[in-house]
């Protein structure tokens, strides 16, 4: 059932803050189509929240619609960490998905949640000041997520991971939802939200591969979480007769053609010296033949797995983040050629293809923003509003 207008929906009043930027009285009443009187009594109440702040000095007693609001970005924070392969990105976000502080570490995924979560509650004692108030955490995983329970389920490459309750663990040491997404998820939001773009593949490349689909503005998740993950469906270039092993236990899966791990066997094969997905990008940049030649191979794998989904999916954009993003042009042609000689027509017309310019930070971004989507939303705004309607000096300490 709807509640009556002047009762709720300031979600609806704090989202043109968020999607707009600074706006006037006057402006709310015409964006919202509200009342005026309705919009005088959502914007009292976020102001009594303080999420939204008068700007220009303070609103005068008369309520000029001169005044201008802007949302109150900084009101809370969230400690967001985009856990990868081979590290993590920390970072301590506002409520607008901003970065405030961050620290990377490197550690094996392999090593198992106790030691990986371990360091990341040290990376976050280091990044929290003592006057942040915390109002929920974002945690991205290399693997598919069961969003709903906050548990990662069958993930191919983080073995001690399946079926941890991962966001039960942050929930008994920090206020607040804890939200688990997947990795290329929250690419995918930090991109479209960036960007403006409501339909859009965000396809990381590294040791593994993945994609990330927002499509309507929305993460496509699937019933299980597993949509997207690109890197574990059969390879067009897989021989018949002999598929080769992938990481995941199946073989013949895209990655095993062309994911950096499966790039590192071949030019180890091939007598190149290289242990690491950076060292593969690097002898690209420097034109090494044979890692030139294998990256735009890989490129076309990988094009050749993305044309039905481009096909299927009509994407206004794919943009490419991950280590193996670094070797540019050489990777995206074989991408490019692949998808536009086999995706239909009229779904490639105006599609974009290109590198992300948001680099590491776009993880923990995109984290902060399903997050605080989680807590200022129209369906939590209320609870939100009064869990953290205390001033936190009079609360016993979080934690
Ligand atoms: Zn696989």
């Amino acid at each position: 059932m709807r509640p009556p207008e002047t009762a709720s929906h300031v979600g609806d009043v704090l989202g043109l803050f968020r999607d707009l930027g600074e706006l006037s009285r006057i402006e709310v009443i015409e964006r919202s189509g509200l009342s005026r009187s309705t919009v005088n009594q959502r914007l009292a109440a976020l102001l009594d929240a303080r999420l939204i702040n008068a700007v220009d000095g303070g609103e005068s007693t008369g309520g000029r619609p001169s005044t201008r609001f802007a949302f109150h970005s900084e009101r809370a924070v969230l400690p967001c960490v985009d856990i990868g392969a081979s590290g993590f990105v920390a970072s301590v976000c506002d409520l607008s998905g901003t970065p405030l502080r961050h620290q990377n570490h490197s550690v094996d995924v392999w090593d198992g949640p106790d030691r990986v979560l371990g360091l990341v509650e040290t990376a976050f004692a280091r990044l929290l000041y003592d006057d942040d108030e915390i109002w929920g955490v974002g945690v991205g995983v290399p693997g598919p997520v069961e969003f709903a329970s906050g548990r990662v389920v069958n993930p191919p490459i983080m073995t001690g991971w399946d079926g941890f309750d991962i966001a039960g663990w942050f929930s008994k040491r920090y206020p607040g939802p804890a939200i688990v997404e997947n990795d290329t998820n929250s690419r995918a939001v930090a991109e479209s939200r960036q960007t403006g773009t409501d339909n859009l593949i965000a396809l990381k490349i590294g040791t593994g591969i993945g994609s990330g689909l927002v499509f309507n503005g929305q993460i496509i998740r699937g019933n299980e979480g597993a949509a997207g993950d690109i890197g574990h469906i059969l390879a067009t270039a897989a021989d018949q007769l002999a598929p080769l092993p992938c990481r995941c236990g199946n073989v013949g899966c895209v990655e095993a053609y062309a994911g950096g791990w499966a790039l590192i066997r071949d030019l180890s094969a091939a007598g190149v010296d290289v242990t690491s997905v950076a060292e593969v990008a690097t002898l690209v940049q420097q034109g090494q033949m044979d890692a030139v030649r294998s990256v735009r191979n890989a490129g076309r794998v990988i094009g050749e797995a993305i044309a039905s989904l481009v096909s299927i999916l009509n994407p206004a954009t794919i943009v490419i983040s991950g280590q193996l993003a670094a070797c540019d042009e050489i990777l995206l042609s074989g991408i490019r050629e692949k998808i536009f000689q086999r995706a239909l027509p009229l779904a490639t017309r105006n599609l974009q293809l290109r590198r992300s310019d948001l680099g590491e930070l776009a993880g923990v971004t995109g984290l902060a923003l399903i997050t605080a989507d989680r807590l200022l939303g129209v369906d939590n705004v209320d609870q939100t509003i009064a869990t953290h309607s205390t001033p936190p000096a009079a609360r016993p300490t979080a934690g």
